[in-house]
């Protein structure tokens, strides 16, 4: 409740248009009440911060829970620690994140490297004893205070291409709360909202729009941005970003769509709690991204998908438009740095139109459960 109204606060602050209709919280919301350490962390990498991956990006099954800094096409460049602290956790897998370093530092936030090629001094020695200790290449260790001390800048690893990854570069990551292991039941906050220097100064760019009638078939909307409708629906929006030495399919950091001109969804990704990073299979569109990898994020969520970590929309996301009227969409998008683009949709409403009841209660059909287990089975998405 509390953060619900600090959200209401921001968008009366924020955005011209105020609905007292949105509500919602966790997920898709600002912290702007809550402001971050600002020049409490350093650029990890002495060199200009350039993302091949933006914070909260829809990947298959989760969010990328972190930014990934380009290291100039090569592996082996220093890492410095992003603040005073103590080196709390290695863990070195062929897998996921490949050699990470976790720093727990004194203001209680964790800044998390991955994918590094190796660990500098002291630290190094640490990792290579454990790798004897438990006669592995896989390891997970957690240090308690005082055994691996670092200082704000100090070398601490070197950046690499271990682990899942598609070429070299440093996953970086600033997360709070947690587990001993730092991971389970964390908060991950984007890091460039800790004042890390970092120029974009290039807009996003909205590449498609679906329209997804409740009863029927999507449809792509071309570039006349009109439609015709008979009943209730939902819209889809694909966006991406690009920056100075950044490549040009990040993702955006905010969507907003306006039904005639009144704010009517709001998403936003400041933070994820790490534990529900599988939401990400009820917010896009997640058949059409798996067989496209084009994500087109949902005004609507999945029935029954609801929680506290839906972003903001007024009710449950679906346009229903009175019969024989014509509307505009508006959407409009922004990167971390405010550029934004926007598109204006018409929609027309037949003369015939029904809007069927609210289908909140239909039975859920989609493959991907929110509550459940994830098991990835590509074949019902062919
Ligand atoms: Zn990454």
């Amino acid at each position: 409740m509390k953060t619900t109204y600090k959200l209401l606060i921001f968008l009366l602050v924020n955005t011209t248009v105020y609905s007292p209709l949105l509500t919602g919280e966790g997920l898709g919301v600002r912290l702007s009440a809550q402001p971050l350490p600002q020049d409490y962390f350093r650029n990890p990498l002495n060199m200009d911060i350039g993302l091949s991956a933006t914070f909260a990006e829809f990947r298959n099954g989760h969010f990328h829970a972190g930014i990934d800094m380009r290291t100039g096409g090569a592996v082996d460049q220093p890492v410095y620690a992003a603040a005073d602290g103590y080196v709390a956790r290695v863990s070195i897998s062929p897998w996921g994140g490949g050699k990470i370093l976790y720093i727990k530092h004194t203001n209680g936030y964790t800044s998390v490297y991955m994918h590094l090629n190796g660990y500098a001094g002291a630290i190094g020695k640490a990792v290579l004893k454990e790798h004897y200790a438990q006669q592995s290449y896989s390891i997970s260790k957690i240090f308690a205070p005082g055994e691996l001390p670092v200082k704000k800048g100090q070398l601490v690893a070197y950046s690499g291409n271990t682990g899942g990854s598609g070429g070299p570069h440093l996953h970086f990551e600033i997360r709070r709360g947690g587990a001993a292991d730092l991971h389970t039941h964390s908060t991950t906050i984007n890091p460039l909202l800790f004042g890390l220097p970092y120029t974009d100064n290039i807009k996003p760019v909205i590449r498609g729009l679906r329209l997804y009638p409740e009863d029927g078939k999507a449809i792509n909307i071309d570039a006349t941005n009109s439609a015709t409708v008979s009943g209730p629906f939902h819209l889809g929006i694909y966006a991406t970003d690009a920056a100075e030495g950044s490549t040009a399919k990040n993702g955006v950091d905010r969507v907003e769509v306006y039904l005639d001109g009144t704010l009517f969804f709001c998403y936003t990704t400041e933070l994820l709690p790490v534990d529900s990073s599988r939401m990400v299979n009820a917010i896009i569109d997640y058949p059409y991204f798996a067989r496209t990898r084009q994500a087109y994020l949902l005004t609507r969520a999945l029935p029954g998908a609801e929680g506290p970590w839906v972003p903001i929309r007024v009710g449950d996301g679906i346009f229903r438009l009175k019969p024989g009227s014509t509307h505009h969409i508006g959407v409009k998008v922004y990167d971390i740095k405010g550029n934004s683009a926007e598109r204006t949709l018409t929609v027309t409403t037949n003369q015939n139109t029904q809007n069927t009841p609210n289908t909140q209660n239909t039975p859920n059909t989609h493959p991907v459960k929110y509550d459940q287990p994830f098991n990835f089975q590509f074949s019902i998405f062919n």
